[in-house]
């Protein structure tokens, strides 16, 4: 449910879609990829993960991402996962 590229428009600013920053990102994916259960650094709810695979085999290389999303604020971030964590 992407919209066109194309398309010129900003994103919206609400303070619903608001993003988390770069330092918040990156703690939720260490407790991700530390196998812990992640949550909301803004309210500290329990953050539900969705893998989106697929569809990337056409670029050579798989490549995973995740998609945590706050069940409370409905903040969500999404980032790339390395395969082969699991040690
Ligand atoms: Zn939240």
């Amino acid at each position: 449910m992407t919209p066109p590229d194309d398309e010129p428009r900003d994103p919206p600013r609400d303070d619903q879609r608001a993003q988390f920053t770069e330092d918040e990102q990156r703690a939720m994916r260490a407790a991700f990829a530390a196998g812990q259960p992640v949550r909301c650094p803004r309210c500290d709810a329990a953050m539900t993960s969705r893998a989106i695979g697929g569809g990337s085999f056409g670029l050579g290389y798989a490549r995973q991402r995740e998609w945590l999303m706050c069940t409370r604020c409905k903040r969500s971030a999404m980032f790339d996962v390395k395969r082969g964590t699991r040690n």
